[in-house]
């Protein structure tokens, strides 16, 4: 085993319900032996897989959290086979300031896998995730949304995977999720993720995009809720009948999907959300912020699908992700 600095102040395999923390050693100014205590709950009831759900990777991203709040509270280990193990903060550091990267370090969660035990607070917190919670699991999903700077069509999302038996697996792991849409990701940019990371061990992996703009709403917070209790019904964890509706199968096929603006402005979105566009359609344009009577400059799709997240807050950068086309399958 390695040599991590994080301990938990739970057992991980006993049963029952444990409600504890992650504690990380971190000495600073304002606490010479503190600790960086992050929130964990262990539900389990005897034989059967286990899930490991986590929200907070990003700390400004709400859905994941608030499910998984009222999951360790309700979950009760007389009605599960297996074991649950739930991660609502996994960033800690994040979430208490509400921001994506950590303010100890800097640190984005989901680019710091496989982490250090001896690195930053980030890597270290990462490192242990994923060498003492992920062996543990047979199916991980991952809650995220925008956070502060995207909006993004409710999805729940798998990976296209050189194991084609494991992308069957997180394929139909997503549909059990049944979120209003279910995506065929394609990430901008996959190193250093915890997809990645926990796909590489050949785990079932689900994550989401839920919503964004550094908050939550009553929709979104149900579908992570549903999601959820289908997922670890889909597992053979907890009894039931899933909840299904309807969801859009949703493809990201290449990097055209990202539309990436190459100057700063203020943003007047041309399309909402859902929004049908065609290949060369302007979906959104800057307005210069420094000076009156100039003409816009047009964003355009490059390719022909669904508008399925946008840039969040009215002023864009140079560099920033304005919009993302994904085309619907079937
Ligand atoms: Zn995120």
């Amino acid at each position: 085993m390695t040599n991590s600095p994080v301990t938990p102040t739970i057992p991980l395999d006993a049963i029952g319900t444990f409600h504890g923390f992650l504690r990380l050693p971190h000495s600073r100014d304002d606490s010479a032996w503190g600790a960086v205590m992050i929130p964990i709950s262990v539900i389990a009831g005897g034989d059967g897989p286990t899930a490991l759900l986590t929200g907070g990777n990003h700390g400004d991203e709400y859905e994941g959290p608030i499910a998984l709040q009222g999951l360790a509270a309700t979950l009760d280990p007389a009605t599960i086979k297996g074991r649950v193990i739930i991660l609502p903060m996994m960033n800690l550091p994040a979430f208490s300031v509400g921001r994506r990267c950590s303010p100890i370090d800097g640190g984005n969660m989901n680019r710091s896998f496989p982490g250090r035990p001896d690195g930053t607070v980030t890597q270290k917190i990462a490192h242990y995730i994923a060498t003492h919670l992920v062996p543990l699991a047979d199916i991980v999903l991952d809650y995220h949304s925008g956070g502060r700077t995207l909006d993004f069509l409710p999805f729940a999302a798998a990976h296209i995977l050189p194991d084609k038996q494991q992308e069957a697996a997180c394929m139909a792991a997503m549909a059990a999720f049944n979120a209003p849409y279910s995506m065929k990701m394609l990430e901008i940019d996959n190193v250093g993720m915890f997809d990645t990371e926990v796909e590489s061990q050949g785990k079932v992996f689900v994550t989401t995009e839920l919503g964004g703009g550094g908050t939550s709403t009553a929709a979104s917070v149900a579908v992570a809720r549903k999601g959820a209790r289908n997922l670890l019904i889909h597992a053979g964890i907890l009894d039931g009948t899933p909840e299904q509706g309807p969801s859009t199968l949703l493809d990201m096929p290449d990097g055209r999907c990202f539309v990436i603006s190459e100057h700063a402005g203020m943003l007047e979105p041309l399309v909402d959300l859902g929004g049908r566009v065609s290949e060369g359609q302007p979906i959104a344009r800057l307005w210069p912020t420094d000076h009156s009577g100039a003409a816009p400059r047009h964003l355009e799709a490059r390719l022909s699908g669904i508008l399925t997240a946008r840039h969040f807050s009215g002023l864009v950068g140079m560099g920033d992700c304005v919009g993302v086309i994904a085309q619907p399958v079937g």
